[in-house]
C-alpha cells in the first residue's frame, strides 16, 4: 500500500486550493465595489477588506488542518471569530502525488514557519492595476523557504472572455516549480523590474548605476519574481527597506526551486524562522540568471545606506 504522503507534500497541496479560494475571495471584493479602505502606516502601506478576509481565510484554513505550525500573516487583525464560508479543506491531488524530497520527508508540523502575504500589491489592487496583485503563502524550515504558492487571481484578466482568468503557481525546492511556462530574459540585455509606488531616491540612485536596457514598474513582489521566471525582466532591484518576510518567503522558493537567487544588497540570504525580525532592512536583489552581474555592480554608497 501506498505511505500516506509526507507533511510538507499535504502542507503544499492544501496551500494551493487556500491560495485558489483567497484568489476568489479578491475577486469578490473587487465585484462588490466597497473595497474598505484603511491607511496602516501611511498613503503608501494600505490594508482592504480584501486584505482583512483573505488573511483570516488562509489562517485559519491552514491552522485546522495543521494547528501545531507556526503561520504568521501580514495583517494585524482582532482575534475574531472566523466565519466557516472562509474556510477552505480542499487540497490538489496532483501534488500530493509528488513525491517529497527525501531531506524533507520526516518534517514536523511544529518544525514549519508559513509566511502569509494575503494580498500583495494592494495599493495597485486599489488603483485597479489588477494582474499586479498576487497572494503569497510561504513555507520555511530550518529558517529557509523550501516551498511556495502565488495566486495570481487577475492573471489573463485583458485577455479576453475565452481566457481562464487567475492561475496558481507552486514550486517545492528539490522538485521543480509548475503552473508557468519558464522563460529565459532577453539574452544580453538588463532588463531590471521595481517598485512603482514605493521608490526613493536610493532605489532610483542604485539602478542607474546598473545602467539598464530598460526599467519595468509594477506593483507586488510577487508580481517582480513572476517577470524573473516568464522572462519579462533580467533582475528585481529593490534598494530599500519595505518589504518584508511575507512578501519574499514564497517567491524566493519558486525563484529557488527553477535555479534562481534572491538576497537582500549586500548578497546576505533571507531567514525565515519564527524569530527573525519582519522587515527586509537591506533591500531585495533577485535574478533567474547571472546574479552576480547584478550583485557585483550594486555601488558601495547603496550598500552602505542599507543597514541588515
Ligand atoms: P512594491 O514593489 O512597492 O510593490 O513592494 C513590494 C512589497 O513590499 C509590497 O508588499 C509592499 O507593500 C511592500 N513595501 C515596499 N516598500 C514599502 C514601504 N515603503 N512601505 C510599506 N510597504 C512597502
Ligand atoms: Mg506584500
Ligand atoms: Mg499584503
Amino acid at each position: 500500500s501506498m505511505a500516506s504522503p509526507a507533511l510538507l507534500m499535504r502542507v503544499v497541496a492544501s496551500a494551493y486550493s487556500i491560495a485558489e479560494k483567497a484568489a476568489t475571495i479578491v475577486r469578490n471584493v473587487m465585484a462588490a465595489g466597497d473595497l474598505g479602505i484603511v491607511e496602516k502606516t501611511g498613503a503608501n502601506d494600505l490594508q482592504t477588506k480584501a486584505d482583512r478576509l483573505v488573511q483570516m481565510s488562509i489562517c485559519a484554513s491552514l491552522a485546522r488542518k495543521f494547528p501545531k505550525v507556526t503561520i504568521i500573516g501580514e495583517e494585524e487583525l482582532p482575534a475574531d471569530v472566523v466565519t466557516e464560508e472562509l474556510i477552505e479543506d480542499g487540497h490538489c491531488e496532483e501534488i500530493l502525488k509528488k513525491t517529497c524530497p527525501a531531506q524533507y520527508a520526516g518534517i514536523k508540523e511544529e518544525e514549519l514557519v508559513i509566511w502569509v502575504d494575503p494580498l500583495d500589491g494592494t495599493k495597485e489592487y486599489t488603483e485597479g492595476l489588477l494582474d499586479h496583485v498576487t497572494v503569497l503563502i510561504g513555507i520555511a524550515y530550518g529558517g529557509k523557504a523550501i516551498a511556495g504558492v502565488i495566486n495570481q487571481p487577475y492573471y489573463n484578466y485583458e485577455a479576453g472572455a475565452d481566457a481562464v482568468l487567475g492561475r496558481t503557481i507552486w514550486g517545492v525546492l528539490g522538485i521543480g516549480a509548475f503552473g508557468f511556462q519558464l522563460t529565459e530574459a532577453p539574452a544580453g540585455k538588463h532588463i531590471i523590474v521595481t517598485t512603482r509606488s514605493h521608490s526613493s531616491a536610493l532605489v532610483n540612485d542604485c539602478i542607474s548605476a546598473l545602467k539598464p536596457d530598460s526599467v519595468i514598474r509594477v506593483g507586488g513582489a510577487g508580481n517582480k519574481i513572476i517577470q524573473l521566471i516568464e522572462g519579462k525582466a533580467s533582475a528585481y532591484v529593490f534598494a530599500s527597506p519595505g518589504c518584508k518576510k511575507w512578501d519574499t518567503c514564497a517567491p524566493e522558493a519558486i525563484l529557488h526551486a527553477v535555479g534562481g537567487k534572491i538576497t537582500d544588497m549586500h548578497g546576505n540570504s533571507f531567514q525565515y524562522n519564527k524569530e527573525v525580525k519582519h522587515m527586509n532592512s537591506a533591500g531585495v536583489l533577485a535574478t533567474l540568471r547571472n546574479y552576480d552581474y547584478y550583485a557585483s555592480r550594486i555601488p558601495n554608497t547603496v550598500k552602505q545606506s542599507l543597514v541588515p
